[in-house]
């Protein structure tokens, strides 16, 4: 199996897809997993795209097994450096009368195209064209001759049948035909030395053993064309499976990369720092494994209502005959609820291992111990790490506004009196454990004319910000009784002020 891609830019997460489906597909049969690097038109390369489709690769967990960075028996895996193996390829179909130089100049051709579109036509270079056409088939022998020699621009063109039908099977889509006239006789080579991506991938899907080929739907109606190409080498031809799109959000229309940021998710696996900017879904937070689990499930149903698959699983799992026919829709909704998933399989270690950088980074180096309790506190109302700063954020710093929505159904005349109360109940609260605290605060509570509801939602208003949090008093004995005393001392005096 090969992943082929043109480093013209990101991998968006349709192109991941590919790639993850000829992963599992080369797993589940034991085969190889190969990325060549399709980069034939160099006119499209996009600095620093092919390090990306690496470590999007790598970042997902498909590890090749040969490529650029691997190597491997059939070395080098990128085009660019493979040019002068297509040559000769060319050279044998123009020797089998399968393919011709044609020596048509650029502008005649826009010319040609032109007056054709002027009447409602369009112009083909194919059996119907081509014998009015400057090339080998046309020319004599010794003018041809003559103008390579001479060193003139050419391009050699596969000559498709006149009239034939053309019989190749998709795996997703079965039995196909198509009359060779609607074809038009394809550019696979030219003078400076380059072949067209048709016939280097042919030639290397052959050279590289190739045995079945996962690809995106764009690629069909170049089918007939490479079955031919396949034919005319007297090579047998992979196996083909044509993955349907992927379609935006609103199911109308093909996903694209301009998608992405507009709708308010990534489209693609890593950031791209390059020119157009965009997001990734690395760097929104989410798990690999979920992410990978998504896209799965994007276009492969597994025929079971099972939906967390670990990459094992899929490997096991996955097989060509459960992919579909038509479009998937992509949800980024589904996207978040899968990484949810994932989020919540994980241990409170791990967890404390992914939060610990989060929380260092704004300053602050708790004990694992202590950020394990925390998350385990909040992290019910998690999807992502990055979450959990937002869910537990009240641990590390003091609030430095209160919900005003709170202080106007809650902050009284009363208030500033009661929380000094209250203040003077947790001043002398021992041990300062949750439970202690909680017991000492209710008795005071029950002894007093306070109403607990009252109390307590000003307590968390001072503590938080807001009504939000676990737990009261968890929350109380971690931020501790020194920082306690201060949060109410500020709170009363600041809402005191604010009343004023
Ligand atoms: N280089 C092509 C692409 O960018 C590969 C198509 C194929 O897999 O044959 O998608």
């Amino acid at each position: 199996m090969r992943f082929a891609p043109s480093p013209t830019g990101p991998l968006h997460i349709g192109g991941v897809r590919t790639a993850l489906y000829n992963f599992l597909f080369a797993r589940h049969y034991g085969g190889t997993f190969i990325l060549r690097i399709e980069d034939t038109d160099q006119a499209r390369l996009v600095e620093g795209a092919e390090e990306y489709i690496m470590d999007a690769l790598a970042w997902a967990g498909m590890k090749v097994d040969e490529g650029v960075r691997e190597g491997g028996p059939f070395a080098p895996y990128r085009q660019s450096d493979r040019y002068e193996i297509y040559h000769r390829y060319a050279d044998e179909l123009i020797a089998k009368g399968d393919a011709y130089y044609a020596f048509d100049s650029p502008e005649e051709l826009d010319k040609l195209r032109h007056d054709y579109e002027s009447r409602g036509e369009t112009f083909n270079y194919g059996c119907a064209t081509r014998m009015n056409m400057c090339n080998s088939l046309t020319l004599a022998p010794e003018e041809v001759t003559g103008r390579l020699a001479s060193g003139e621009h050419f391009v050699v063109r596969y000559r498709m049948p006149d009239n034939e039908d053309i019989h190749f099977t998709d795996l997703i889509r079965g039995e196909i035909v198509v009359n060779s006239p609607t074809l038009d006789d394809k550019v696979l080579y030219k003078s400076d030395g380059m072949p067209t991506y048709h016939l280097a991938n042919i030639v290397d899907d052959h050279l590289m053993e190739i045995t079945h080929v996962i690809r995106g739907e764009e690629w069909l109606p170049s089918l007939p064309l490479h079955v031919m190409l396949y034919r005319s080498f007297g090579w047998d031809a992979p196996l083909f499976a044509h993955l349907p799109l992927l379609l935006k959000p609103t199911g109308k229309g093909k996903l694209s990369k301009r998608d992405g940021d507009k709708m308010g998710f990534p489209v693609f696996p890593l950031y791209w720092p390059y020119g157009e900017t965009a997001s990734g879904y690395r760097e929104e937070g989410y798990f690999p494994e979920a992410f990978v689990n998504m896209l799965a499930l994007l276009g492969w149903n597994p025929g079971t209502e099972q939906e967390i698959f670990s990459m094992d699983e899929l490997i096991e799992a996955f097989s060509i005959d459960r992919v579909g026919k038509s479009g998937s829709r992509f949800d980024p909704d589904k996207a978040k609820w899968f990484n949810t998933r994932y989020f919540h399989m994980k241990s409170d270690d791990e967890l404390v291992a992914l939060f610990m950088p989060v929380v260092n980074e704004k300053g602050f180096n708790p004990a694992p111990e202590t950020l394990k309790r925390i998350i385990s506190m909040v992290k019910e109302r998690a999807g992502f790490v990055k979450d959990l700063w937002h869910e537990a954020d009240f641990f590390f710093v003091a609030p430095e506004n209160y919900d005003q929505e709170v202080v106007r159904k809650r902050w009284n005349g009363d208030s500033p009196r009661q929380m000094r109360e209250l203040l003077d109940v947790v001043a002398g609260a021992e041990p300062f454990t949750s439970e202690n605290l909680e017991k000492t605060v209710k008795e005071w509570i029950a002894g007093s004319p306070y109403n607990t509801g009252t109390i307590l939602n000003l307590f968390r208003l001072l503590m938080v910000g807001a009504s939000r949090g676990p737990h009261l008093f968890d929350i109380v004995e971690l931020t501790g009784r020194d920082e306690t005393l201060r949060r109410l001392e500020t709170g009363i005096n600041r809402l005191t002020a604010s009343a004023s």
